[in-house]
């Protein structure tokens, strides 16, 4: 059954067994879980189906209070205050402008060619050691391990369509394609696979119009929760339409699937026993704020003219049906001798001469310029964001205008992006081994790693002053890269640099930043860590099943709850975790039940 949120009369109270907020992947995860059981389910989607919404996208997120633009004067001010950026040019781009208000939630935003006409994403499981407390990262320590997850990854692969949930890399070895000797050398090869888009889109649709026992109500914002006295439960969910019209669902058991930044913005705003906010009580809603970086590390010159074909695992293929793609990463040994944070390698073939630039060492992409120019530049711009003009403003721009060549070069790099504009093969591109038919034609390879950062309370996001259009008080995102993060990765490039050399690979002409690297995407649009996990309700908002601390009916299924985000894209955690909530569900309706008739 399918409802309109605007059809449904203001001062209606539905009741219901669960309520899921969010059709987007995870909430889509859980419903087909609980679809043609025996509970009864409200699946309430903010947005409306892709079909219906041609066009709608920028002026629901306007109105949501997102902006179209998250680069927009006012956005861009509103999303990253100025002083909350220290770290020179990278800012953090507006994760909420990314997310996208639909069914089927992000997943209509994924760009990867899946098959000709398909787009689909990238899945890859968190390592053993992401999970662990590492003195070497703050805030580390999930209270859940690897192999705890390990039987959800699998449900979560069969679910997505991500070809059979096998990770070691000899499965995936055909004759003539196996991958390169890494024994010693403090590297490992690491299976990525992807998925198509349709399973959250097309697929979810038609699974939610057989389930009898499921209604999807769509073009229905849920804008606050209400809790009983002591927060102990959730009660009413309150729920806003764009016509105008609100009305309250009661659930039994509640999950809020919204994504990182909606889930802990709706926590905020609930505040009916809490001024501060449901699961709030300890001050961490919001806090430890993280993402993936894509950083540069400079161009990996092969050992020798074949070497490039003794690489052909690491390109995008297709093996029995599945797609996969293969990386390098480091060994656990090396992460933990020489306590570094995880990161994996992506690596592209170089024609002669593409991306190698004599300018770019001087203008690198990341936090640190080596012009005054341009540093002076990029501090005018800020505070006169801030609408701050005084003395030292003015010598900023006395220092920019003397270095004016600088600036105009580094604005056209800025806008380069992150690779050399002819060269045909990236993270989101490949087929290289099958396209060309002379591989020597290609001395090197460019190096970018996918990195991990390290969760810091003061990465955060915060409830703003004005409101949307449905009475929802905005976010605003306080967010840096901090001096370990950068150190972490920089520590972590060294040792891939090491290890190219060691397997005979090639020499990597690492190009860092003064001793920082090359942050080319400061956020890959994977918000983590806001409603963080952990056992100890004083250090984490969730406990390990993913309830919040205290309000035992209210569950969080959303990258929000990561403690530690690894360099795994973070989908595929996700969708274990959200189907590992539903089998919890099941378990406590179930006792709900007994409890009933003893
Ligand atoms: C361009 C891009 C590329 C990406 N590529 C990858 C990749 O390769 N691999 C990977 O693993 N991940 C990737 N991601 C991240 C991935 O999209 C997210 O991890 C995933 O979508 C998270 O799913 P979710 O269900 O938690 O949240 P979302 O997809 O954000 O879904 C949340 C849903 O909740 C709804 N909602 C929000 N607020 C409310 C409310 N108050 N009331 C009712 N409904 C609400 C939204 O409309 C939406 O439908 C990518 C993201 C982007 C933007």
């Amino acid at each position: 059954m399918n409802y309109k949120g605007p059809a449904i009369p203001s001062g209606t109270i539905l009741q219901t067994d669960v309520c899921i907020i969010g059709a987007g992947p995870a909430g889509l995860a859980i419903a087909t879980e609980l679809a043609g059981g025996p509970h009864q389910v409200m699946l309430v989607e903010s947005g409306a189906f892709p079909a219906e919404t041609a066009g709608m996208r920028d002026e629901m997120s306007a109105a949501l209070g997102h902006g179209a633009d998250a680069w927009n004067f006012d956005q861009y001010q509103l999303l990253n205050l100025d002083d909350q950026l220290p770290t020179g040019d990278v800012s953090y781009p507006s994760a909420i402008q990314t997310h996208i208000r639909r069914f089927g939630g992000t997943s209509n935003s994924w760009g990867i060619r899946y098959t000709e006409s398909e787009t689909g994403v990238r899945y890859t499981t968190l390592d053993p050691i992401d999970f662990e407390k590492r003195d070497w990262v703050p805030s580390s320590g999930w209270p859940i391990t690897k192999s705890q997850l390990d039987p959800y990854y699998v449900r979560a692969h069969a679910f997505a369509g991500g070809g059979p949930c096998n990770y070691a890399p000899e499965n995936w070895s055909t004759p003539d394609c196996t991958p390169y000797p890494l024994e010693n050398t403090g590297m490992e090869t690491r299976i990525f696979h992807f998925g198509p888009s349709r399973t959250f889109l097309a697929d979810a649709k038609a699974m939610l119009e057989l389930a009898k026992n499921i209604t999807l109500i769509t073009e229905a914002t849920v804008t606050e929760l209400q809790t009983g006295p002591g927060c102990t439960a959730v009660t009413d969910i309150c729920v806003r339409t764009f016509a105008g019209n609100v009305f309250r669902i009661q659930p039994k058991i509640v999950i809020i699937a919204s994504g990182t930044i909606e889930a802990t913005r709706l926590l905020l705003c609930s505040r009916n026993s809490n001024p501060a906010g449901l699961g709030n009580q300890n001050d961490l809603v919001g806090r430890f704020l993280m993402d993936h970086q894509a950083v540069r590390s400079g161009l990996l010159r092969l050992a020798s003219l074949d070497t490039l074909s003794k690489l052909t695992f690491y390109d995008t293929r297709r093996v029995d049906g599945a797609l996969i793609t293969a990386k390098p990463v480091l060994t656990e040994e090396t992460l933990r001798k020489r306590r570094l944070l995880n990161t994996c390698a992506a690596i592209f073939p170089r024609r002669a001469g593409e991306s190698v630039n004599p300018l770019r060492k001087r203008f690198p992409r990341g936090p640190r310029h080596n012009s005054p120019a341009v540093s002076a530049s990029v501090a005018l711009i800020r505070s006169l964001r801030a609408r701050r003009l005084g003395p030292a403003q003015i010598g900023q721009a006395a220092v920019a205008c003397m270095g004016i060549v600088d600036i105009l070069y580094y604005r056209w790099r800025k806008n380069y992006g992150m690779y050399a504009r002819s060269a045909a093969y990236h993270l989101d591109s490949g087929g290289w081994s099958r396209n060309e038919s002379d591989l020597s034609l290609f001395p090197a390879m460019e190096v970018l790693h996918l990195t991990e950062q390290v969760p810091d309370r003061d990465n955060r996001i915060t409830l703003g002053t004005g409101l949307d259009a449905l009475t929802m008080p905005r976010v605003r995102q306080h967010w840096r890269l901090t001096e370990t993060d950068l150190q972490g990765v920089a520590g972590a490039l060294h040792a891939y640099k090491d290890g190219f050399a060691k397997a005979g690979i090639g020499e990597l002409d690492l190009e860092l930043n003064q001793g920082a690297p090359q942050v080319m995407y400061a956020s890959l649009h994977h918000p983590m860590g806001t409603t963080r996990m952990h056992d100890d309700p004083k250090q984490g908002v969730v406990d390990a099943r993913c309830r919040i601390h205290g309000t035992e009916n209210c569950y969080i299924a959303s990258a929000g709850v990561f403690p530690t985000g690894g360099y795994a894209n973070s989908t595929l955690t996700v969708l274990a975790l959200a189907i590992r909530i539903a089998d919890d569900v099941k378990a406590q309706l179930q006792k709900l039940q007994r409890e009933l008739f003893l």
